[in-house]
């Protein structure tokens, strides 16, 4: 048996540390409660790092009749970017048609909706039709798109997204255990008892919690059928979609993101990333077999190829990729049609144990991560009726504290304080850290202040700073989800990094 102290008695015992575990823990740790979360890797490290990273209200699903889904998320747009505007940002989408696809009536029909649903946007302009004879985002088509649509969706850095989540739930006081697994938990005297591995530096201690949040993601039927007692009920059925993305040299110059039809009813799309490069995505494959393995096929990656070659002019082939990756999605819909087709909306089921319940969290959005954290919290209200009101849609997160326009401003206000900054590394800093960045430069008047230069504008002041508030270990941790400097790195310089971490340890 474990060893342990076992005296505090958390709220909240919250496994996971996906965008919604750790949304959960911010909402939870704001109103009051005790909150512990217990990541079995590093925080985002699957589902939430392996999105196409866009806060949107999913133009697809309103095919599938999802208006309850496509409406929250359309209007949580703007509520998220205001929160956030260092880690998000809107970007208009060119949708180039021909005659062999969806009608251009029904399309317009679909945008009008998408422009109307959720209600009175407030700063993202509506649809417009595009000449792409004329139009700039035409010039890199093949010339059978002669006319398009283009309309508003926002971009989010997932993974920064979760951690900004994680670290605001800390410094609200929630205790945030990452590489920490829950064995299993089971009720004892009205609380339940966990026993949480440390698979970093071994080990196994045992907490108390009143309630437990499974928010597993792809994981959370193995959590409820491994790890909890019977009592809670039968593990849930998911339908485990896999999601691939392929990362290319940069495609297009422009700042538009497409969005490709294919012949099969689905939609790519291909976004301008990390300044030098092109992400496209994504597929939907159901997925078998160990959900960490997930990685891109090599069918999918030549299906998103395809895709992408009955578009552009230009020919993309498989040496232009420079990166991959994959998500595994965790839907509540055990239908049997196309994975495409499964619905994107979530669940929350609370057993009945009122004394010392669980909540597990099914399915879900990046974009809908804040209000499902809202909805969580209502249903666990029973259990502690002193907690506070809902307070998150105007709660920036760390280093969100500007204006939604302020990243000129503040990338200025960066290089006038740090001279030694050029425009493209005030830039990346700004979009890392927003009103933080000064706080990780500190009093450094020179580039060599920074300590070492691992490579791609990553310091070891920086590396510190990740270290020591963001939860990072290993080098993956930094250079593929405290930041993307992983696309602009050798492996001798991942391993220099990897060697300094493990000195610093
Ligand atoms: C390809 C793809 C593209 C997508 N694109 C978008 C998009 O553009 N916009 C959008 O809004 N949504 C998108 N989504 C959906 C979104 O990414 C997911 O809904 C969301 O990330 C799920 O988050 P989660 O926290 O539930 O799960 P996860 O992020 O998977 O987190 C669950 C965590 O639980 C941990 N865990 C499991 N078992 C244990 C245990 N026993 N102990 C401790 N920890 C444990 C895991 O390690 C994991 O980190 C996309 C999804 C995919 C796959």
């Amino acid at each position: 048996m474990p060893t342990g102290k076992v005296d505090e008695i958390f709220d909240l015992l919250v496994v996971g540390g996906g965008v919604n575990g750790c949304g959960i823990a911010r909402d939870a740790a704001g109103r009051g409660l005790s909150v512990l979360l217990c990541e079995m890797g590093d925080l985002a490290q699957a589902t939430s790092s392996a999105s196409t990273k866009l806060f949107h209200g999913g133009l697809r699903y309103l095919e599938h009749f999802e208006f309850r889904l496509v409406r929250e998320a359309l209007i949580e747009r703007e509520v998220l970017w205001r929160n956030m505007p260092h880690i998000s940002w809107p970007m208009r989408f060119v949708l180039p048609h021909h005659s062999g696809l969806r009608p251009f009536w029904l399309i317009w029909l679909g945008l009008f909706l998408y422009d109307h649903l959720g209600g009175r946007r407030r700063t993202l302009p509506g649809t417009a039709i595009l000449d792409l004879r004329r139009d700039a985002a035409g010039r890199d088509l093949s010339p059978v798109y002669r006319r398009g649509f283009e309309y508003s969706d926002c971009w989010v850095d997932d993974a920064r997204l979760v951690v900004l989540n994680a670290r605001d739930a800390a410094d609200r006081g929630a205790d945030i255990r990452t590489r920490t697994r829950l064995e299993r938990a089971w009720r004892e005297d009205g609380v339940w008892r966990a026993e949480l591995r440390d698979l970093g530096a071994g080990g196994m201690s045992t907490v108390r919690a009143r309630a437990i949040v499974n928010a597993a993601g792809p994981w959370a039927a193995e959590v409820c059928a491994n790890r909890l007692p019977a009592t809670v009920g039968d593990p849930p059925t998911l339908r485990l979609v896999r999601g691939s993305h392929i990362v290319a040299r940069r495609l297009f110059e422009h700042d538009r993101c497409y969005v490709l039809q294919n012949a099969d009813g689905r939609i790519v799309f291909a976004i301008p990333y990390e300044r030098d490069f092109t992400l496209i995505g994504t597929t939907d494959r159901d997925h078998s077999g160990e959900i960490s393995d997930a990685h891109c096929t090599a069918e999918e990656r030549d299906y998103l190829l395809s895709v992408v070659a009955g578009y552009f002019r230009k020919p993309l082939d498989a040496s232009a990729i420079v990166h991959s990756f994959a998500g595994v999605r965790p839907l509540f819909d055990p239908g049997e049609g196309a994975a495409s087709a499964a619905s994107r909306d979530y669940t929350l089921t609370l057993d009945a144990d009122a004394a010392a319940p669980t909540l597990t969290v099914l399915g879900g959005k990046i974009t809908t991560y804040r209000r499902l954290a809202e909805a969580a919290m209502r249903r666990l209200r029973r259990r502690f009726p002193e907690m506070g009101p809902d307070w998150t849609g105007h709660a920036p997160l760390p280093g969100g504290d500007g204006p939604v326009d302020g990243k000129p401003a503040g990338v200025a206000a960066l290089r006038a304080a740090y001279g030694f900054l050029s425009p493209d590394w005030a830039d990346r800093l700004w979009r890392t850290y927003g009103t933080l960045a000064a706080q990780v430069l500190g009093d450094a008047d020179c580039a060599a202040d920074l300590g070492e230069d691992f490579g791609g504008g990553l310091t070891a002041r920086e590396a510190e700073w990740l270290v020591s508030r963001e939860w990072a270990r290993t080098a993956e941790d930094i250079l593929w989800r405290r930041t993307k400097i992983g696309l602009h790195l050798g492996d001798r310089q991942v391993d220099r990094l990897a060697q300094w971490l493990q000195t610093r340890a």
